[in-house]
């Protein structure tokens, strides 16, 4: 009878999907875990933070304050006028992500992805209730999609609240005075959140996210990625020699049993890595794109290793590239290859015109604008007038009134349409809202009307101090060329 066993002879066992993973412990499973915590806890603690800006001002650390135009995160002020700072913010995420893929594979998606994460925390919940109810039990049904909605209800109320303030948005929403938008986002993220995390769960990386087929770009033969060791898993199948019945020599069977066992790989073919699988793919297969490198399965079979008395890393995260792929050794990294660098100067310009623009943010924002329609007014005492949209935003700790003047045009007046008399420089309290948007008129002096165009310069000041503000260039138009 043959004791040898071959690869090819050895039955493969076809894992069966689990709806739900089971646990595992170990390396990974804390780091996950604990990314999760820290992650959770942003995402629902943050709007709660509190930020004294004075005033009337939102005491909202983090706030995205949609009508304002505005967002403020702790002391900084941020308006659409900044955008090249977000523009900074995204392209060092897309390069940090970028790095991080290249270096060791879909760890974003494995551990920091809000998709995994929420997917994850719905998991246990269902684990929860298998546990506290009996697996299958009519209660623990019914609690599974009650626990699990309440929580997405408790997501989308977190989003919305870094949009509103979060402190009043509790009672705003159940006395509808909460804005409408609040209303509908909660209501689309509710949904979307049962959706994705409870319901569509790993399908969502395996046929929704467009960011494994780019990441497959990314990854190089120096990228850490979780693999099987197939050199010293294959063949695999059960340790143990399968017993027979009617044999009386017993040394001819414990030499019969060694050699079986020393054709055996060291997988036992457990199915333990399938079964703690978020994404239920059989790494053992190869590298595939369902794998979202969550490391799992490489605490799964750690485990079973420990238990048979074999080294550990079957499963690993591996440089397939490296010279110590296919042996004991532990992988070498290569930190230092051309990609990374030039992600790395990337990352280091995106964060230096961050730091650059954030330092040098404009404390007040002045704007004018000619009003569309004819470009000056004859008044009944011959004098010319021109209309002009004013605008005026500051972020300065107290500002309580502004000083308007013309330069450029001696003796022009200004006033703003609510006024009655012009002079040649008008005040005006700043309101709570840090905002003014206004007609200004601005008239020439009689006698002093400029033929065609001329360029004048609309200088603000603080009416206090008398210090300057900003200025802006713009033309007063009067009748001939
Ligand atoms: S956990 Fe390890 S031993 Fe078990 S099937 Fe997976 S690779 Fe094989
Ligand atoms: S194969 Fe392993 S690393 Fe990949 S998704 Fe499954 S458990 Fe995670």
């Amino acid at each position: 009878m043959a004791t040898t066993t071959s690869h090819d002879t050895v039955s493969r066992r076809s894992p069966t999907r689990l709806p739900i993973p089971q646990t595992v412990r170990g390396r990974y499973r804390t780091i996950k875990t604990c990314l999760a915590v820290v992650l959770l806890a942003f995402y629902f603690v943050v709007p709660w933070i509190r930020w004294n800006r004075g005033g009337l001002l939102p005491d909202q650390a983090v706030l995205f304050d949609l009508p304002g135009r505005r967002m403020f995160i702790f002391g900084l002020e941020f308006w659409p006028q900044d955008l090249p700072i977000a523009v900074g913010a995204l392209i060092l995420a897309a390069f940090a992500l970028f790095g991080a893929t290249t270096l060791a594979g879909r760890v974003w998606c494995g551990f920091t992805c809000p998709q995994t994460v929420w997917t994850d925390l719905f998991f246990t919940v269902e684990r929860y209730c298998d546990r506290l109810f009996g697996k299958g039990s009519v209660l623990s049904r019914v609690a599974k999609p009650v626990v699990q909605i309440a929580l997405a209800i408790l997501t989308a109320f977190g989003f919305a609240a870094f949009f509103n303030d979060a402190s009043t948005l509790p009672s705003d929403l159940v006395t509808g005075a909460a804005p409408t938008g609040a209303y509908i986002s909660i209501g689309i993220l509710t949904l979307t959140t049962w959706l994705f995390a409870a319901y569509a769960k790993e399908r969502v990386c395996l046929h929704m996210c467009p960011w494994p087929r780019f990441q497959a770009a990314l990854l190089d033969k120096d990228s850490l990625v979780v693999t099987y060791q197939q050199w010293r898993g294959e063949p695999r199948g059960k340790k143990k020699m399968p017993l027979r019945s009617g044999l009386t020599d017993l040394a001819g069977l414990a030499r019969q049993a060694s050699q079986f066992e020393q054709t055996r790989g060291d997988c036992i073919d457990c199915l333990r890595c399938v079964n703690v699988c978020p994404t239920g793919i059989d790494i053992r297969d190869g590298l595939q794109m369902g794998c979202i490198g969550c490391g799992l399965c490489v605490d799964a079979c750690d485990e079973v290793m420990t238990k048979i008395e074999r080294p550990t890393g079957l499963i690993r995260f591996d440089v397939e590239g490296s010279e110590t792929a296919g042996s004991f050794q532990a992988p070498q990294i290569r930190l230092v290859r051309p990609k990374m660098v030039l992600y790395a100067l990337l990352c280091l310009g995106a964060l230096g015109s961050i730091v650059f623009g954030t330092l040098n943010l404009k404390s007040v924002l002045v704007d004018i604008d000619p009003q569309r329609g004819q470009p000056f007014v004859q008044l009944s005492d011959g004098s010319v007038r021109n209309d002009f949209s004013f605008r005026l935003a500051h972020r300065l700790p107290s500002l309580s009134r502004v000083a308007i003047h013309v330069e450029g045009l001696p003796g022009a007046t200004l006033r703003f349409p609510e006024s009655d008399n012009s002079s040649e420089a008008v005040e005006i309290a700043m309101p709570e809202s840090r905002r003014i948007s206004d007609r200004l008129l601005i008239t020439a002096a009689p006698g002093k009307t400029p033929s065609g165009r001329e360029s004048i310069r609309l200088v603000v000041t603080d009416a206090e101090s008398g210090a300057t503000l900003g200025n802006v260039d713009t033309y007063f138009w009067g009748p001939g060329r």
